[in-house]
């Protein structure tokens, strides 16, 4: 068994936006002596349990069939990204009802998602360290979107931050409490970045259509890691027909040496060539997402949601395009209304 373990070297000019990214991430291997520890620039890549590969299952959540890693007793998602447990299950639930039919079991499987009235509340572990990182990337959120974050005062659904083995954060508001698990070597931006799965965004590199921008290099992922760059785009679809540009400068992308095994990319341009990401800020498509997301009217109902992009909205994760909601089948796309928080086929 291979046993990885990735440090973060966090100097002090890491949270300023610069071409050459000061942040050094070493991967460090372990009952294999003649791998070299490397130095990877730019791995910028938020994980859960660092040191852990859990058992791979698939399971069903908002409408998704996800590959998922299960690791102390939690469902994780592409490396940083908690799935609940009680809102998943092992086989499909029906999220899209057919005109006129009434809905039933409206729980299962089901998330609001959403942070009603664009406030998100909060609170932060009295033994989390370096608490600023929290304070700094709010101020960020709030400065850059219509979003507000009220500290705790009794609300039943709330983000607790709280020390965790790594960075790691459920998406959209689940219901109850939800942790964001911040490890010591969690920066400011990486916090931005956990938040930002809190109040709905997925990885940006998981977008439908990134197989027009991105190559995955799986030969370099670690063993029991390659499940991470699954999208259900990988199920047949080619997404040739989303013209939206992916947005490298993301803070919701990976680096191209996420869970990389031996020092060379897993993920490149689709020439090829290398990519350089950030965390640290919100990109003006970020801002311009999680605003279409947290309209001045409050969300859920905007029309400037992003074409291209994917938003979990009523329990159902759905691809905007023409203005136009499609929900992925295994018949391919399919478009999908929704009316009194309900999804019906169009
Ligand atoms: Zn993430």
């Amino acid at each position: 068994m291979k046993k990885l373990k990735l440090i973060f070297v966090l100097p002090a000019l890491a949270f300023l936006a610069c071409s050459e990214d000061p942040v050094s991430d070493q991967i460090e291997t372990e009952n294999e002596p003649q791998t070299q520890t490397k130095n990877l620039n730019n791995a910028n890549t938020e994980v859960a349990f660092p040191d852990e590969v859990g058992a791979k299952t698939e399971i069903y959540y908002t409408g998704l069939k996800l590959p998922v890693e299960s690791v102390n007793g939690q469902y994780v998602y592409q490396g940083d990204i908690i799935i609940p447990k009680s809102k998943a299950t092992k086989s499909p639930v029906k999220l899209v009802y057919e005109k006129g039919e009434t809905p039933q079991n409206k729980s299962v499987g089901r998330t609001s998602a959403y942070w009603k009235d664009n406030t998100v509340y909060y609170d932060i572990d009295g033994s989390l360290p370096n608490k600023d990182r929290v304070y700094d990337a709010i101020s960020h959120w709030e400065a850059n979107t219509n979003l507000e974050f009220v500290k705790r005062s009794g609300q039943s659904n709330y983000i607790y931050f709280t020390p965790g083995s790594g960075c790691s954060s459920y998406v959209g508001m689940i219901g109850g409490k939800q942790n964001i698990t911040l490890a010591s070597g969690c920066t400011t931006g990486s916090t931005i970045h956990e938040i930002g799965h809190a109040v709905g965004l997925w990885h940006e590199q998981s977008r439908v259509d990134r197989d027009n921008h991105i190559k995955i290099h799986w030969d370099n992922i670690q063993t029991g890691r390659d499940y991470n760059f699954e999208t259900y785009a990988s199920a047949g679809y080619d997404g040739e027909e989303f013209t939206t540009s992916l947005d490298f400068n993301s803070i919701m992308m990976y680096s191209p040496y996420s869970f990389s095994k031996n020092g060379e990319p897993t993920i490149t341009r689709r020439d090829g060539s290398l990519y350089s990401v950030q965390r640290s800020e919100l990109s003006n498509g970020d801002i311009q997402g999680a605003n279409a997301m947290y309209g001045g009217s409050g969300g859920g109902t905007s029309p400037n949601y992003v074409n291209g992009e994917e938003y979990t909205i009523a329990g159902l994760t759905v691809l905007r395009y023409n203005d136009k909601w499609y929900y992925y089948t295994r018949w391919g796309w399919r478009q999908v209304l929704l009316k009194d928080g309900t999804w019906y086929w169009a």
